[in-house]
């Protein structure tokens, strides 16, 4: 089908045309997953399941930064604002992730110095501020987001900075989606990948992943004319039986993305090993502070370190964010857990599937 692009990408005649192709296409049951917490969210504002045949099943991902974020890294991020002299900066979603005992939003209201930051640039407007205080950035996210807290490194490191300080819970796309359709989840036929780590990385670097998962997969964009692309994409390839690779979202995604921002992100941090929420530790599927900035790294520069703590028990986070579960077979799900007593992340954050499902409605 083609699309002509001045139609909008949330005109919704192009939408309905694009519905109406996927239904004349799909002959059988499919499962997608989205791989990404922003699809989920955009998928349900936009009344994405309601256009597409009731066998077209959407399952949500692994692709929530807060949600994949382990206990033991956000306890050591609540400890951190727990100490004298220093300022804990944060994006706004963490702040109410429930840790083993408490919450930064706790840990604020019992007098700790934590600051909602909107960007890193700003947690390092801090560190300049406050020359007498530590300013440690609770550094969550994927290749989307490292890259700038890369940049705000090498700027406290050309500024000299010594107040300022990065704990790195940031992690790679591809191993975790190798290890969620390596975990015997037979039942994806296609997965729709995301579109802004692929626009950073390029889309070239999910072909691997696709090709070793031997199912078709789709980068994808968030509007809803994106989302309908990318599905009618799979499910024309899932028809025919094709494993491809596929790029829906020319229009902000090249084969090899922004190549200074990777750069910048792999001069700063190293490949690591890193623990996942609900599926554990996956091999190289993280980043830590380099040797040539660790001073900036707190567990170097000033003892923090990951707790032992395990995620807590009776939430269901780990089979949502593997595709095994849906928000509805956790039993806490609306009775006990809700986004004002939040059990888990999956509640809490804006990508969050439980919080998507509670707020749009199944
Ligand atoms: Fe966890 Fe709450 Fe979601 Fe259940 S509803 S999986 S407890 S976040």
């Amino acid at each position: 089908m083609t699309f002509d692009w001045r139609d909008g990408y949330r005109d919704t005649s192009t939408c309905r045309a694009l519905a109406g192709h996927i239904r004349d296409i799909s002959t059988r049951p499919v499962t997608l997953m989205e791989v990404c917490g922003t699809h989920t969210v955009s998928i349900f504002k936009n009344g994405i399941r309601s256009l597409l045949p009731a066998h077209v099943t959407l399952l949500s991902g692994p692709g929530c930064p807060v949600c994949v974020t382990p206990s033991c890294d956000i306890d050591a991020i609540i400890s951190v604002s727990g100490q004298e002299n220093t300022i804990l900066a944060a994006f706004g979603d963490l702040m109410r992730v429930p840790g083993t005992s408490s919450s930064l939003q706790d840990k604020r209201a019992g007098g700790a110095d934590v600051r909602v930051v909107c960007s890193v640039m700003e947690s390092l407007d801090l560190a300049v501020k406050n020359p007498s205080k530590r300013v440690v950035f609770a550094g969550v996210g994927f290749e989307t987001t490292a890259p700038t807290v890369a940049a705000a490194i090498k700027e406290a490191d050309k500024m000299k900075l010594a107040n300022f300080f990065v704990y790195s819970s940031h992690k790679l796309t591809p191993p975790a989606i190798s290890a969620v359709m390596g975990s015997g989840n037979s039942s994806i036929d296609g997965l729709i990948l995301p579109g802004h780590v692929s626009a950073m990385t390029g889309a070239d670097y999910f072909r691997s992943v696709a090709k070793t998962s031997r199912r078709a997969a789709a980068v994808t964009g968030f509007e809803p004319v994106d989302l309908l692309r990318g599905i009618a994409e799979l499910i024309r390839a899932f028809e025919s039986g094709e494993t491809g690779f596929y790029n829906t979202y020319e229009r902000a995604v090249s084969a090899e993305g922004n190549k200074p921002a990777m750069n910048m992100m792999n001069e700063v941090f190293d490949v690591t090993d890193s623990r996942w929420r609900g599926i554990g530790v996956i091999s190289a599927s993280g980043l830590a502070i380099s040797e040539r900035y660790r001073r900036f790294d707190p567990c170097h520069a000033f003892g923090i370190a990951p707790t032992d703590e395990a995620d807590p028990s009776g939430c269901a986070c780990g089979e949502i964010l593997t595709g095994k579960a849906t928000p509805q077979s956790c039993p806490l799900y609306k009775k006990v857990c809700t986004p004002l007593n939040p059990v888990g992340p999956c509640m809490v954050s804006g990508e969050g599937t439980c919080a998507a499902y509670y707020h749009y409605g199944e």
